[in-house]
């Protein structure tokens, strides 16, 4: 789950990865078996891209503008933003509709990915709990 908070005056956006917690409570077993699964349907995709999807409305620079006086705000734009470091964004605007859609589709496949790599690893941490192999067994 992806978090955006609007910083005043700045396109500041601030990113957290909270982890879905994934039931563990269950038989050895079948976390084997949800292990095996979860293996085979590990995929990256070529387009996996970790990145957000953002849409803005915004007020442009002429003074007697309807979006300075009350009326809409221009928009939707749509950007691209990737947190590389704290501090360090690199976001830009997404014009066609063609590369909306390829972000998109993309930041998908990289959640899509992440999960099942938070599921296997959840379920790797129980199996060492419970002192049994992380091996294929
Ligand atoms: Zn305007």
């Amino acid at each position: 789950m992806f978090f955006f908070v609007d910083v005043p005056g700045g396109f500041g956006i601030l990113s957290i990865y909270m982890a879905r917690i994934f039931d563990t409570r269950k038989s050895t077993l079948a976390l084997r078996h949800r292990k095996r699964f979860l293996l085979s349907q590990l995929k990256i995709h070529p387009d996996a891209l970790r990145a957000s999807f953002v849409e803005r409305f915004s007020q442009c620079g002429k003074t007697n503008c309807a979006c300075r006086r009350g009326g809409s705000k221009h928009g939707p734009f749509y950007y691209l933003t990737q947190c590389l470091a704290v501090g360090k964004m690199n976001k830009f605007l997404l014009k066609a509709a063609a590369q909306q859609q390829a972000a998109k589709q993309g930041i998908e496949h990289y959640h899509q990915l992440q999960e099942q790599m938070e599921e296997l690893s959840q379920i790797n941490a129980e199996l060492l709990r419970r002192e049994e192999s992380l091996g294929d067994d």
